[in-house]
């Protein structure tokens, strides 16, 4: 059955819901507050799809390496202190989420999804003709010390373990599989599963082939609250009889029991109301404001990250690389050489930080010394917010206090790499058959 859907927020993840819910033959409306040339996470991000990264944020040790890090104003990773009870409550689900039990839990689920989206990317790259720039060759994380490279050894250990390939490289393999430049390692992780792409070209082809297929964009529409609605349904047994409307009829006329269910509508800054069969919040780091006044509880933080792109670059790699010690990652773009890195839990201000930015430019030179600091003088950075989950994973699926609202956000460092396979599971959902994975992991009714 052909549904309405409002998506509200046009980034990677909503662009996805609504490329796989027309492919169902629904009519999607995305619903974005910016034009259709505003900025956003999904566009100067550093544009890796990678299996290969199986652990959630929270995990073990990363309480104890944030607070390390904290005092050094170039860092990469800070959570400025402060009296705000949406962060203690996100910093003490943080703190149980990071065990071991919890990261057994989470890497499967993580591998299924990457996996599964990096197929959905190859789909794209043929029906598209690859004009986002899908590269497939793999990534290399590149250590500096003993430490470091054993560190990245055990975590290429526990992928492998999961089936993502990956191999310990000395400082000459490096040099071997990525002979465009030259490096200052101590030797590196190959993961060939990995791709990298075009963050910008990759969302204005969706752009193009949605407005093609009929999809509906409202832009410079931002949602500001709800109205509550009522649909007779018939008395449920579970979650999915409940929103089919064709069991609606035949339970009428079986005579069994109905029950009203609540729907809610957003309500935009005009004061319109959008009325839609299916409503999905894909708001990215500023989803929760999105749900504000509704029954959901999505703790967030937005989880700032710089990138620079140099557009002449005087070395061009053909791989993505992280650099593990600084936790800066590199992408050749097309002709040019981004790079991203940071982590700044500091509320949703986009003020770039001049410090965290020196920190990131510093290590370039590091890894790659034919690169210097002038080299980047002209470049003007750019911020983004990563939506973060307390315990890492992502908020995918149905919320149970309304017939019609799922949410899809929450994908901190990996919106892009789990973009296309939320888009296909969200379209599932909303055609009422089962996921093709299983999101128990990813209720968004899991705090509340
Ligand atoms: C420096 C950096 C590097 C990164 N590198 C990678 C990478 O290599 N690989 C990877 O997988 N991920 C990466 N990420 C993460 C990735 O960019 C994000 O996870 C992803 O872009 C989130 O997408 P989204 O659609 O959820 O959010 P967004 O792209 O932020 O989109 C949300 C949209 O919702 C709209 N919106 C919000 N509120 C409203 C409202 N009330 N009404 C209407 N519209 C609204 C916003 O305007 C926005 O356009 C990186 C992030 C950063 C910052």
């Amino acid at each position: 059955m052909s549904k309405s859907i409002l998506i509200i927020g046009g980034g990677i993840i909503g662009l996805s819901i609504a490329y796989y819910a027309t492919e169902k033959g629904h009519h999607v409306t995305v619903v974005e507050r910016g034009g259709p040339t505003h900025d956003m996470a999904s566009l100067g991000n550093a544009g890796m799809i990678v299996p290969s990264h199986i652990t959630p944020l929270a995990a073990p040790g990363m309480v104890q390496t944030g607070l390390r890090m904290m005092w050094n104003s170039e860092s990469p990773f800070y959570i400025k202190p402060r009296l705000d009870a949406g962060l203690i409550d996100w910093g003490l689900k943080f703190m149980r989420a990071c065990t071991p039990e919890h990261v057994a839990k989470s890497s499967p689920v993580f591998r299924d999804l990457s996996l599964a989206s990096r197929q959905c990317y190859e789909n794209w790259a043929d029906e598209f003709g690859n004009v986002f720039g899908l590269v497939r060759k793999g990534l290399l994380e590149l250590s500096k010390t003993p430490e470091s490279l054993h560190e990245a050894a055990h975590t290429a250990e526990q992928a492998r373990q999961l089936g993502i390939p990956a191999e310990v490289l000395t400082a000459e393999q490096v040099a071997q599989i990525e002979p465009n430049v030259r490096w200052d390692v101590l030797g590196g992780i190959y993961y060939p599963r990995d791709c990298h792409l075009s963050p910008m070209m990759l969302m204005s082809a969706l752009h193009r082939h949605l407005e093609a297929r009929g999809a509906q964009f409202l832009w410079n529409t931002e949602v500001v609250g709800w109205e509550e609605g009522k649909r007779q349904e018939p008395r449920a047994k579970n979650q999915e009889s409940r929103t089919k409307s064709q069991e609606y009829g035949d339970a009428k006329q079986a005579g069994l029991s109905t029950q009203d269910s609540v729907l809610i509508f957003p309500k935009t800054a005009a004061g319109e109301v959008l009325r839609a069969d299916e409503v999905v919040i894909a708001g990215g780091a500023v989803s929760p404001h999105v749900a504000r006044g509704l029954k959901l509880n999505l703790p967030m933080q937005g989880g700032k990250g710089y990138s620079l792109t140099l557009r002449q670059p005087k070395k061009l790699p053909v791989l993505c690389a992280l650099f593990a010690e600084a936790r800066v990652a590199m992408t050749p773009m097309q002709g040019t050489l981004r790079l991203g890195g940071t982590m700044e839990i500091a509320g949703l201000d986009p003020k770039i930080n001049p410090a965290r930015i020196r920190g990131i430019l510093k290590s370039v030179p590091k890894y790659m010394p034919e690169f210097t600091l002038d080299d980047f003088k002209d470049v003007q950075p750019w911020a983004g917010f990563r939506p973060c989950s307390p315990d890492g994973l992502p908020y995918i699926g149905r919320s149970r206090n309304y017939a019609n609202l799922s949410v899809a956000t929450g994908h901190a460092m990996l919106g892009i790499s789990l973009g296309p396979i939320t888009g296909k599971l969200m379209a599932q959902i909303l055609s009422e058959e089962q996921p093709e994975i299983d999101l128990t992991m990813l209720n968004p009714d899991r705090y509340l």
